[in-house]
């Protein structure tokens, strides 16, 4: 038997001032997306930003659905459009700000295992990582430099014999 321990660095931020001008405007920007929230059943709103390489920045939000599976988060509502629409654009950053209605969200909310998956899908394609920048409504902001940090182990294209 081997043991193998999995680790990443993970940069944590007690205040966003300490943070690269590009992160905080990004940041920014994806508390200003989740104006566009629409969770009238979850009362949890979060808003995604997308920076492109050149310097293109797409949001999203959470969207969702009496008929709960139909609805999306916000992530993958900013990772889509920016797939539909600058095909050819390398993802630099992905933001995620969280808020709720009746607790505070006092720590950065990861995004959910779906997500995971499918940012990886476009850092293997573009074969360049994701910077993962996550907030709440108060807390400290976590910085991660590859979406493949938070998923290990992961399953991509090359298990589908297309190497
Ligand atoms: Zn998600």
């Amino acid at each position: 038997m081997k043991k193998r321990s999995i680790a990443f660095e993970l940069l944590i931020f007690n205040d966003v001032r300490d943070m690269e001008q590009e992160d905080q405007m990004l940041l920014e920007q994806a508390d200003i997306a989740q104006k566009g929230s629409y969770s009238p059943y979850s009362n949890f709103r979060v808003g995604a930003a997308i920076l492109l390489k050149d310097g293109t920045v797409i949001q999203g939000s959470n969207q969702e659905n009496a008929s709960f599976p139909a609805g999306l988060c916000a992530e993958r509502v900013a990772l889509f459009y920016a797939g539909a629409n600058f095909p050819n654009q390398t993802i630099k950053t992905i933001a995620i700000s969280a808020a709720a209605a009746k607790v505070e969200v006092k720590k950065p909310a990861g995004p959910c295992g779906s997500c995971r998956q499918a940012i990886l899908e476009y850092e293997v394609k573009q074969n360049s990582p994701i910077t993962i920048l996550m907030k709440g409504q108060s807390g400290p902001i976590y910085k991660c430099g590859s979406i493949a940090d938070l998923l290990p182990l992961s399953f991509d294209h090359t298990f589908l014999g297309d190497s």
